[in-house]
């Protein structure tokens, strides 16, 4: 007895001294990040999503199989922590069970039917990571890069902890030691006592006291190669869950903190250029990766055969965190606290040659990796753990344009236009208005303040003004809302781009003159309520505009038409017989989760029959132009709008439609490369579904003059 208790407690100092220097070391290498500020913003909201992805495991369980897995593992290791308490409490009484529970038959239970759910979810993970080996497929597997070796281990550990426990326990059936006596509800066990009656009580003894201890051992070994491993995740998902951002993970960037150069010095430093330079959410978000590869799978960069994987960008910069934390942990001692408070000069001293001191781009990550993203939020949406990818991608981005003033340079041109003409194109204000000849009745211009009588500030956006397939769908917009009696005006040349594409390509202090401009622009004309066609724009305006002082009720214009159909306002009766594939436009779907008024607005049409490609909605699939990636040449790999677009001509629909109108230019210009290819038909036609459901409306009254309604 007295050898058993020393060698279980031996076991125990030792594994929880090594789990305990670990465990201190990561709480040091996270807390030392720059500030994060507002993480626990919402607590409700932060709380509701611990219970739903942590612990009903909802991102895990949308794909059914290995979802069912993780799930009935992620229980089985709380049910089985009983366990662990039971072991502990037979090493000093042979005769222990835990109060009031521990010899009831429902705890029995839990324990086998868990135990033998996690031998199944173990075979399950198996049988996955076999098939989906990335030699078999390269990189279509989504454990391509990942550590492979590492998960094999851990489910080899895995199956330890569960295999002795239940010999242990068969034995305890016939020691007489067992918590659950006679009863046969812990099954598991029952049935392995009974495969074990026949050696007879002395040996059933010996059995349950090495294999007691074997449990412990292989407990212990466990929680030490998890710490020490990529299965990390199994401590910190829960906090990095709890403190990303909500109500979702993807959601608006953050801004940069003072960029007036009045206050800089030369510590100064904007956006995230070194190890160092990562926020402490940041470097949780690299420990908590599980090398999964649900990112990876849905990245369009990767998809197309860029060199960007969300994930194995995040697992070579945790690689690169974990080289260089001698470095950021002895700084952080010699500064005393680690991290300043106002999150610009934060860094503290490091080596000049150390591991800490190498540019994150591109010493750690490839350029192209870094000019590949979209911002689509792929996967951000996918990750299990909420790893917030975007934003430490626009970090990087800042970093490089505003510390280095390196960017593709062809993007180059659409900051300059920007700058001084108030649109990526540079055609100048003067044009913003070409729009509205030809539409039979006057589109009011905001000079003053808008009329009390107007209702929507309509947002037209720079491409839905300047760009000729863009302005028709703008066209088709405000005819729908004069006929169905929404009175609405524009600010014409005094729109200016929102800085939309100039925040994505990483010039923050563009983005932030832009926003300033249009803010105060907007308040001085006293507008509420605002319609807006691009997505980028609806995105910007409604959820980033905030952050500066901005705050405007924004709709996207398919949540007004179909607020206006449901309404009766418009009526559809032309049968416009077509089969329609709708894509969603990443900004409007993903970003802000408006997949339904889209589809509403098509189904409103009479003869229109919907067709749905294979990704769609929350797994939609970018059409290559967010992120200011319309700015910049895509030399590498397939493209990424044609790539959609053959997913869209897939389905045989004859109209691809969408919402946005970036996503109508780099639809409509990869259908017309196919069709001059002759590899799709000439009648297939890329249409906003505005103009889908303008067709479906009978011939218009006569035009009115006057506030952009009827009179
Ligand atoms: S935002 Fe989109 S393009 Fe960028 S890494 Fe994520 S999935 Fe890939
Ligand atoms: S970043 Fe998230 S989705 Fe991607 S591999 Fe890591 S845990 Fe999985």
């Amino acid at each position: 007895m007295a050898i058993r208790i020393a060698i279980g407690l031996a076991v125990s100092g030792i594994g929880l001294a090594v789990v305990g220097w670990r465990a201190w070391f990561l709480f040091r290498l996270v807390s030392t990040g720059r500030p994060a500020p507002g993480r626990m913003r919402d607590v409700p909201a932060q709380l509701k999503a611990e219970l739903l992805d942590v612990f009903a495991q909802r991102k895990l369980l949308r794909r059914s199989v290995p979802g069912l897995a993780h799930f009935f593992t992620f229980w089985g290791f709380i049910i089985l922590f009983f366990t662990i308490i039971e072991a502990y409490g037979d090493l000093f009484s042979k005769t222990f069970a835990i109060p009031l529970i521990g010899r009831g038959r429902a705890l029995g239970f839990l324990e086998d039917f868990f135990a033998v759910a996690i031998l199944l979810a173990l075979a399950t993970f198996s049988l996955i990571r076999v098939r989906q080996a990335p030699s078999r497929r390269e990189r279509q597997s989504r454990f391509y890069g990942s550590h492979t070796g590492a998960a094999w281990v851990t489910l080899a550990m895995i199956f330890g902890v569960v295999a002795t426990l239940l010999i242990y326990r068969g034995a305890q059936v016939n020691t007489g030691h067992f918590p659950y006596g006679k009863s046969w509800w812990p099954f598991a066990s029952r049935a392995v006592g009974a495969a074990f009656s026949g050696f007879g009580h002395a040996a059933n003894g010996h059995i349950e006291t090495v294999f007691i201890l074997a449990q412990l051992t292989v407990i212990w070994s466990f929680f030490v190669f998890v710490l020490h491993s990529k299965h990390l995740h199994i401590f910190v998902s829960e906090p990095n869950v709890l403190f990303s951002r909500r109500p979702k993970a993807l959601g608006p960037l953050g801004t940069t903190p003072d960029l007036d150069p009045d206050n800089m010095t030369e510590d100064t430093v904007l956006g995230t250029g070194h190890i160092a330079d990562l926020t402490w959410k940041q470097r949780l978000d690299l420990i908590s990766c599980t090398e999964c590869g649900r990112c990876q799978d849905q990245c369009p960069a990767w998809a197309t055969d860029k060199p960007l994987s969300p994930k194995l960008l995040i697992m070579e910069l945790r690689d690169h965190l974990m080289a260089a934390a001698p470095e950021l942990l002895a700084a952080a001692k010699a500064k005393g606290s680690g991290a300043g408070e106002d999150g610009a000069a934060a860094a503290p001293a490091l080596e000049e040659d150390g591991v800490a001191a190498k540019r994150l781009v591109p010493d750690v990550i490839e350029e192209d990796v870094l000019w590949s993203c979209t911002t689509c939020g792929a996967c951000v949406e996918q990750c299990p753990v909420d790893i917030e990818h975007v934003d430490t991608i626009l970090d990087m981005r800042r970093y490089e344009v505003l510390m280095e003033a390196r960017f593709p340079t062809e993007a180059g041109t659409m900051l300059r236009n920007i700058e001084n003409r108030g649109d990526p194109w540079g055609l100048g204000q003067s044009q913003r208005l070409d729009w509205t000849e030809g539409l039979g009745f006057e589109v009011p211009v905001v000079t003053g303040t808008i009329p009390d009588e107007v209702e929507y500030l309509f947002w037209v956006g720079c491409a839905g003004a300047l760009d000729e397939r863009a302005r028709k769908t703008t066209q088709a917009i405000a005819r729908l809302l004069h006929r169905a009696g929404v009175s609405f005006a524009v600010l014409g040349p005094k729109e200016s781009c929102t800085g939309d594409p100039a925040r994505r390509l990483g010039n923050e202090y563009l983005f932030q003159t832009q926003a300033q401009t249009n803010i105060e622009t907007l308040k001085a004309a006293e507008v509420k309520k605002v319609v807006a066609s691009c997505p980028h724009c609806f995105n910007t305006i409604s959820r980033e505009y905030p952050a500066l002082g901005g705050d405007f009720e924004v709709l996207h214009h398919t949540q007004l038409l179909e607020r206006l159909l449901a309404e009766g306002k418009l009526r559809p009766e032309t049968r416009v017989e077509s089969t329609v594939t709708y894509h969603d436009p990443c900004y409007l779907g993903r970003h802000n989760e408006v997949y339904d008024e889209p589809r509403g607005v098509l189904e409103h049409v009479p003869g229109v029959s919907v067709t749905e490609m294979h990704r769609h909605k929350r797994t939609g699939f970018c059409c290559g132009a967010g992120g200011a990636r319309m700015w910049m040449e895509e030399r590498i790999g397939k493209r990424i709008n044609v790539a959609r677009t053959d997913e869209a001509l897939g389905t045989g629909a004859d109209v691809i439609s969408t919402a946005c109108p970036y996503c109508l230019i780099m639809l409509d210009d990869a259908t017309k490369g196919r069709q001059a290819e002759g590899a799709a038909p000439e009648s297939v036609r890329v249409m906003d579904v505005a103009q889908v459901l303008e067709q479906s409306l009978p011939a218009p009254a006569a035009a009115s003059e006057g506030t952009g309604a009827p009179d």
